[in-house]
C-alpha cells in the first residue's frame, strides 16, 4: 500500500520535482526522493521511501526502442558528415562509430526507461 507523502515526510518540493530531474537522476515518479534503479538499468520492485510500486508499469522494450532510434539517427548524421567532409576508408567508419553506438545506446537507455515510467505514472494518476 502506498503511504501518503505527508506520512513519509516528503515535501511538496520533492513531490513536484521536474520531469527532467526525475529522468536524469532516475528518481521515483511518485516522491522524487530516491532512485528507482537497483543497478544501472535494473528497476526496484517498490520505492524504498514511499512504497510506490514501480514494477507494475508495463514499459516493455520501449526504452530500448527509443534508445536505438535516437542512437541510429545521431550516428547516421555523424557518419554522413564524416563521409561528406573527409571521405575516409570504411575501417575508419567502423572504428569510429562502433564504440559510439555501444556507449551511446547504453548511456541513454536508463533516462529513457525513467522517462517512460514517469509518463506511465502521470497517465495513470
Ligand atoms: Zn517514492
Amino acid at each position: 500500500m502506498v503511504q501518503s507523502t505527508k506520512e513519509l515526510g516528503i515535501s511538496s518540493k520533492q513531490k513536484k520535482a521536474s520531469l527532467f530531474k526525475k529522468v536524469i537522476y532516475g528518481l521515483c515518479p511518485n516522491c522524487a526522493s530516491t532512485s528507482i534503479f537497483k543497478y544501472y538499468i535494473k528497476l526496484l520492485i517498490k520505492c524504498p521511501k514511499c512504497g510506490y510500486e514501480i514494477n507494475t508499469h508495463k514499459i516493455g522494450d520501449g526504452a530500448a526502442w527509443f534508445s536505438m532510434l535516437l542512437t541510429s539517427i545521431l550516428v547516421a548524421i555523424g557518419a554522413l558528415v564524416l563521409e561528406v567532409n573527409f571521405q575516409p576508408k570504411l575501417w575508419v567508419h567502423v572504428i569510429t562509430w562502433f564504440p559510439i553506438i555501444i556507449v551511446l545506446s547504453v548511456a541513454i537507455l536508463r533516462p529513457f526507461k525513467a522517462l517512460l515510467i514517469c509518463i506511465s505514472t502521470e497517465k495513470n494518476n
